[in-house]
């Protein structure tokens, strides 16, 4: 993926960074907007992927909307020029004053997940004598066959409001005279890999829409969420999803109303390949089986592997003879600089023989990582270049 003269520019900075190739994003965009285009379909930024002016600015530059879980989500979607009618407010924990700034910039829809919540917006919203547009986040119980800590759409998750819930839910939403119901919201869970789960969704979402339109009550938006997963594994094999079959599987079993409008969350299916980061090894030492190679870069620059066992596939950049016949490969543990046994970002990693000062990318970085970053140890926060920066 990376052309030979990057090194030599990697070499100039000082590590631990962040890495994002304009070219791979706006590719990615390229392709997301051709295929989502061709249905109508409307699809939001999940900002929580990654939520850098840059990379806000150029995704709102294609026409997506942006899909927040905070009240400061929504100021930075603001600050970036979304237009409010394009942003939508998931999260199971809405403080009053979160609510009240999607309120204030009259915010496209609020995506809302409990009885109790819709019951705070509409005391809110009356407050301000407005009324605010909500969509019912339905758990609709399908398995995503993700990670644990990632999957959301089961009952036994927090998310969402249950199938059983919803009599209730339409009686008292009867008397909730500042809310007015324009959609129904899904999001099943994340890194989804197997398409089929999609199919089982729109299949779920078909039969809940019947309960609706047995109920006399019109949806006019139905948001089937985000999730689509990407490849760690083979990043430059497979740098674009196939967006074309993505959409069409909505477009073939998603069963649409009249004037019906589907929409969409992606976040990592949009950034996370054209995010690296980048780090030097600080120092090699032999263990009992096997050799660390202990970065400058940690937890605290990418989480994702700490704390869900992912997986990002690491290269080490210094070593352009990678594949020749001289390079003897080795297995490593590569870990981090903090003080804790789950600073690991694989272990057994095969490398070629690989020396302090050597640069290593950790691919596919670009989701879930620098807005994860935090500063235990103290730690400086991680900054970040573009392609077309440096
Ligand atoms: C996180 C999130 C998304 C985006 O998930 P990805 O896996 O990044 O596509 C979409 N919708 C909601 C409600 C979310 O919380």
């Amino acid at each position: 993926m990376f052309k030979p003269d990057i090194l030599n520019k990697f070499k100039n900075i000082p590590t631990p960074f962040y890495y994002y190739d304009v070219e791979v994003l706006k590719q990615t965009l390229d392709l997301l907007k051709k295929e989502s285009d061709k249905y109508g379909y409307i699809v939001h930024y999940a900002t929580k992927a990654n939520s850098n002016n840059k990379i806000l600015d150029i995704i709102r530059s294609y026409g997506l909307g942006a899909d927040c879980v905070s009240g400061n989500e929504i100021k930075k979607a603001i600050e970036c020029k979304f237009n409010p009618n394009h942003i939508v407010f998931a999260g199971v924990g809405k403080s009053d004053e979160e609510i009240n700034i999607a309120l204030d910039h009259s915010i496209f829809c609020f995506n809302c997940e409990s009885l109790q919540e819709m019951e705070v917006i509409n005391e809110l919203a009356k407050a301000k004598g407005t009324t605010a547009r909500i969509a019912l986040r339905i758990n609709p119980n399908v398995n995503a066959n993700t990670h644990k800590y990632i999957t959301t759409g089961l009952e036994e998750n927090k998310f969402g409001i249950n199938l059983w819930e919803l009599d209730n839910v339409i009686t008292t939403l009867k008397e909730l005279k500042n809310l007015k119901l324009i959609g129904l919201h899904f999001h099943i869970g994340s890194q989804i890999t197997d398409i089929g789960s999609f199919k089982t969704l729109c299949i779920r979402v078909n039969e809940i829409q019947s309960w609706f339109v047995s109920h006399k009550i019109t949806i006019e938006n139905i948001n089937v969420g985000g999730g689509w997963g990407v490849d760690y594994h083979e990043p430059d094999k497979n740098r674009f999803l196939d967006f074309a079959s993505y959409f069409k599987l909505y477009n073939d079993f998603l069963e649409l109303r009249p004037g019906q409008k589907v929409h969409f969350e992606l976040g990592r299916a949009v950034v996370a390949q054209c995010g690296t980061l980048i780090s030097r090894v600080l120092y090699i030492k032999k263990g009992v089986n096997t050799n660390f190679a202990i970065l400058d870069a940690g937890m605290t620059e990418l989480m994702r592997p700490a704390l869900y066992q992912a997986y990002h596939k690491i290269e080490n950049l210094s070593k352009s003879d990678v594949g020749s016949p001289k390079s003897e490969v080795l297995k490593y543990d590569v870990v981090g600089p903090i003080c804790e046994s789950s600073d690991c970002f694989g272990k057994a990693v095969n490398l070629p023989e690989t020396f302090r000062g050597d640069i290593i990318a950790l691919r596919t970085a670009g989701a879930y990582g620098e807005v994860m970053s935090s500063a235990y140890n103290l730690r400086d926060r991680v900054k970040s270049f573009y392609s077309d920066d440096i």
